[in-house]
């Protein structure tokens, strides 16, 4: 099995002078296909950060991170902008929607970045917004969409051209228990893709099960990392995404 990404003893600080804090402390992590891993662990444990240096946004002040086989040291701002474009679906947690632009056209202008052509874009947006159960919801704007609505929406957009590495950070952090659980569920169907990776950053337990590997990272350093059975019941409770 070739790994999605293979980060190796990644190091980074924040900050200067008295201030600077070391928010990774050497970090070691590969990602493979098909597998949905959790990265779990205490708010200001580094999370944000290390989701942010393998998604190619922050780079590392030391250490060796390889993407679908491409070495990024020393590589550009913009060769690693054009990795990311390539390779990576980045969903924030705080959404970054853009608010003048509807559902579809947020998914739109991210894959018009990735360089997809329009003709086939508004398929492709269409389908990523269909996958999250927003089909109803092409032409909504984020101000008229629930918490969870907009939650999926960013899921469509980092979804959008199926690339091989899905990051996201704490999708399920402003989402009540409700839309949260169906979020994860729609995370791990993304992961049972076999071309890709999916890392998920939560401190919320009661995504574990959705987990087929649970990273645990504190104080910078990963302490914890182990391999479960994912439960793969279908959510009983649950009105399928879209529906509400
Ligand atoms: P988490 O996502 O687990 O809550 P972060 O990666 O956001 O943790 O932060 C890890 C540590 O780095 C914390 O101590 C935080 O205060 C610090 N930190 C994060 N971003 C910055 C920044 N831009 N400047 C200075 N310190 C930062
Ligand atoms: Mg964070």
């Amino acid at each position: 099995m070739t790994s999605i990404l293979v980060a190796t003893n990644i190091i980074r600080e924040h900050g200067e002078g008295a201030g600077r804090v070391k928010a990774l402390k050497g970090v070691s992590l590969s990602l493979e296909p098909g597998e949905l891993t959790l990265l779990m662990g205490p708010s200001g444990s580094g999370k944000t950060t290390l989701l942010s240096i393998l998604g190619c946004i922050l780079s590392p002040t030391s250490g060796k991170l390889v993407v679908n086989g491409i070495d990024t040291e020393g590589l550009t701002p913009e060769q690693l902008a054009d990795i990311r474009r390539k390779n990576i679906g980045y969903a924030f947690q705080s959404y970054n929607l853009f608010p003048t632009l509807t559902a579809i056209e947020n998914v739109l202008l991210a894959l018009d970045v990735r360089g997809f052509a329009s003709s086939a874009a508004t398929d492709m947006a269409t389908a990523a917004l269909k996958a999250v159960g927003l089909s109803h919801r092409l032409k909504a704007y984020p101000r008229t969409m629930s918490g969870g609505e907009q939650q999926r929406v960013a899921i469509a957009r980092a979804l959008a051209g199926s690339p091989g590495l899905i990051l996201a950070d704490e999708p399920t952090a402003a989402l009540d228990a409700e839309n949260g659980l169906a979020v994860m569920a729609l995370i791990q169907q993304l992961a049972r893709d076999k071309s890709r990776a999916v890392l998920a950053v939560t401190h919320d337990h009661r995504t574990l099960p959705y987990a087929d590997r649970i990273v645990t990272i504190e104080d910078g350093l990963i302490v914890g990392d182990r391999r479960q059975q994912s439960t793969n019941e279908p959510q009983k409770k649950q009105p399928a995404p879209g529906q509400h």
